[in-house]
């Protein structure tokens, strides 16, 4: 099953970037693994899987203890400054900075360990109430202040697009977080050069690809639904 989930999502990828003239080996697909158990995750390695997406921390450092450096970690999911310290040494790229306390809390802790630590900013593109993430409008003075700090270093933007009934819908956003991505770029912020977009999930991720994510966040399309757990509601 979750083979077979993972052969047709390449093609996906692999006709979405050709479809746009790109290189489909410049798309990342991230597999999401919050709520699958080790041996499900395991799975998916097999198939050469092994940049797995967590969304909270205590989840990815259950899950490190296990499967540690066969994999590269990344956090996905909304991050507290108080647990910070506990992954510094363990992901490869946090997708979910989005305040500047967060970011000052980063540089702290990285610079402690000997670390610049790869980031992206997340933006709330279509400015919803509910999400976490930067407004488009206030992504340059963000920028200007997390580029002084030396151990964090921005490898480019995040979003959580609107959950869509037709992935099309959210094709505007996705344009509109490419084009902010060569904007701030162009701005040259010292210490700022940006080259991933980290966008599109199971439902969407086609389009986010024609649209250029370099990093596609998918997990109900490799697993199936996911069940949490009763107390976790
Ligand atoms: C859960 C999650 C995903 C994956 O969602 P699916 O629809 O299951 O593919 C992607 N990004 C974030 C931030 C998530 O929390």
């Amino acid at each position: 099953m979750i083979a077979e989930n993972i052969a047709a999502i390449r093609e996906n990828i692999r006709i979405a970037a050709e479809k746009s003239g790109r290189d489909p080996k410049d798309i990342l697909l991230l597999a999401v693994t919050k709520t699958q158990p080790v041996p499900v995750i395991e799975e998916a390695m097999a198939c050469g899987l092994t940049s797995l997406g967590e969304n909270r921390v205590q989840e990815l450092l259950d899950k490190y203890e296990v499967i540690g450096e066969k994999a590269s970690w990344h956090l996905i999911g909304h991050l507290q400054t108080n647990k910070v310290r506990y992954i510094l040494e363990k992901a490869a790229l946090i997708h979910s900075v989005e305040s500047l306390r967060l970011a000052e809390e980063i540089n702290r802790r990285a610079e402690k360990i000997g670390r610049r630590m790869p980031v992206l900013v997340e933006v709330n593109i279509a400015k919803e109430p509910s999400k976490f993430g930067i407004l488009p409008e206030d992504c340059e003075s963000f920028l200007r202040q997390i580029a002084t700090l030396p151990a964090i270093e921005v490898k480019g933007l995040m979003t959580v697009a609107p959950f869509v009934e037709n992935p099309e819908e959210n094709r505007v956003y996705f344009r509109k977080m490419k084009e902010l991505l060569v904007d701030m770029n162009a701005k040259k912020i010292d210490n700022i050069a940006m080259d991933t977009l980290s966008m599109g999930m199971s439902g969407d991720y086609r389009v986010a690809v024609e649209e250029g994510a370099t990093i596609v966040r998918v997990g109900t399309s490799i697993f199936g639904e996911r069940t949490y757990p009763a107390n976790n509601a």
